[in-house]
C-alpha cells in the first residue's frame, strides 16, 4: 500500500493548501493585485477531507495544512476537527499547520482540543513597521497575540523566517534570541523563484552560506542531527540553548531525502514543489462515490515523481523557475 516513488523515497507527508487567499500580501510571496481561485473551483472541505483519507490509507503520516492562509479558509476548524479522528485513531501520527500567526488568537485552543501539538508561524521581522512593509496588509500585534495565545494552549510553536537581503539579515540574531528566550525554535529560508511578484528577487536574494558564516561569527553553532520530518538541517546554538533551522532550496537542495507531496484546494497534485509537473486528482474524486479511482491516480502521480528541483535566481534570469505562487501549494 506504500507510496514509493521511482527513486525509492517512500512518500509519508501531505501538506494540504486549503485555500489560496490570504489576509497577507508578503512581498516575496505575491504581487499585490493576486488573482485568486474562483470559489467554485475549490474542493469542498468533505471532499478535502475524503482526499486526504485517502492519502492516510495510502501511508501519509504527517499531514500539515498551508495556504494561502489556512486559517482564513471559512469553517476550517471543520476540517481539523474531522482530520483529528485519524489521530485517535493513531493511523495519523501528526497533523499540523503553517499560519501567518493572524487569526490564531481566536483558533488556538480550538487546535490544541483537536490534537494538534505544533505549529509553524511565519514571521519575518520583529519591527511593526517593517512587518507592515513586507506583509502590506499586516499587524505584527495581533500576530504576537496569535502566538501567545499558541503558547498558552500549549501548542509548540515554531518560526519560520524567509531570510531577505537589506531587509532582516541584520535582525535575524535578535529574532533567534528572542525565539530561543521563548522556547521557540527558529528556522530560516531561502527565498524561491516562484510566481510573479512586484519585486526583483534578486535584491531580495540572501543565500545562507553568508548568514551562517555571520551567525559563526557572533555564536558558537553545532550541527545537530535533529529532524521534524522537513527539510530543514539544524545547530544548537549555545548562547541561546535553542536551535536554529536552515532550508536551503537554492544553495543546497535536499530533494534526495523529499518524502512529500502537495495539494492544492482544487484537487491538483504537485510531486515537487520546484516543478510544473502536476496530476488532477479531483476529477477521480467526483467521478465515483468509491475511492478506487483516486488512489489508481495518486499511485499514477507518484509514479512520476521527479528526482527534484533546480531554482535559480539571477540577474539573467528574469522570469520565476515555476510560474504558481507559494501560496497555491503552500510553504
Ligand atoms: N499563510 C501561511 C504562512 O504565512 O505561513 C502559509 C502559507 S505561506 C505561502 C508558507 C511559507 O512560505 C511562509 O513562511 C512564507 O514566508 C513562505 N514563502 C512564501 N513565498 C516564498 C518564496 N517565494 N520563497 C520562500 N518562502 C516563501
Amino acid at each position: 500500500m506504500d507510496m514509493i516513488d521511482p527513486f525509492g523515497r517512500t512518500i509519508s507527508y501531505l501538506r494540504v493548501s486549503v485555500t489560496d487567499r490570504c489576509d497577507f500580501r508578503c512581498t516575496y510571496c505575491m504581487a499585490e493585485d493576486m488573482a485568486f481561485l474562483p470559489k467554485k473551483d475549490l474542493l469542498s472541505l468533505e471532499e478535502l477531507d475524503r482526499l486526504c483519507t485517502v492519502f492516510i490509507e495510502k501511508g501519509v503520516r504527517r499531514l500539515r495544512l498551508t495556504g494561502g492562509e489556512p486559517l482564513v479558509r471559512k469553517n476550517i476548524m471543520h476540517l481539523v476537527r474531522q482530520l483529528s479522528r485519524h489521530l485517535a485513531s493513531g493511523a495519523l501520527e501528526e497533523l499540523t499547520l503553517t499560519t501567518n500567526g493572524s487569526q490564531l488568537s481566536r483558533f488556538a485552543a480550538e487546535l490544541a482540543d483537536c490534537g494538534v501539538r505544533r505549529i509553524n508561524v511565519s514571521l519575518d521581522t520583529l519591527d511593526a513597521d517593517k512587518f507592515h512593509k513586507i506583509t502590506r496588509w499586516g499587524h505584527l500585534d495581533k500576530v504576537m497575540q496569535g502566538i501567545d495565545a499558541a503558547q498558552a494552549a500549549g501548542l509548540k510553536v515554531k518560526l519560520n523566517a524567509v531570510a531577505l537581503k537589506d531587509f532582516n539579515d541584520a535582525e535575524l540574531p535578535e529574532m533567534m534570541r528572542w525565539a530561543h528566550g521563548r522556547g521557540m525554535d527558529l528556522t530560516v529560508i531561502e527565498t524561491m523563484p516562484m510566481g510573479e511578484i512586484d519585486a526583483d528577487r534578486t535584491d531580495q536574494y540572501l543565500p545562507l552560506s553568508l548568514l551562517r558564516a555571520s551567525l559563526d561569527r557572533q555564536f558558537t553553532l553545532t550541527d545537530i542531527p535533529f529532524k521534524t520530518g522537513g527539510p530543514a538541517r539544524y545547530v544548537e546554538v549555545a548562547e541561546t540553548g535553542g536551535r536554529l533551522g536552515f532550508i536551503t532550496p537554492m544553495t543546497h537542495n535536499f530533494c534526495e531525502s523529499c518524502n512529500r507531496v502537495r495539494l492544492t484546494c482544487t484537487g491538483t497534485l504537485y510531486m515537487c514543489l520546484g516543478q510544473e509537473d502536476a496530476a488532477d486528482l479531483r476529477a477521480p474524486l467526483r467521478a465515483s462515490e468509491g475511492n478506487e479511482l483516486v488512489a489508481e491516480a495518486i499511485d499514477e502521480a507518484i509514479g512520476r515523481k521527479p528526482k527534484g528541483h533546480d531554482f535559480i535566481i539571477d540577474r539573467r534570469t528574469s522570469r520565476p523557475s515555476v510560474s504558481r505562487h507559494m501560496s497555491v501549494t503552500g510553504g
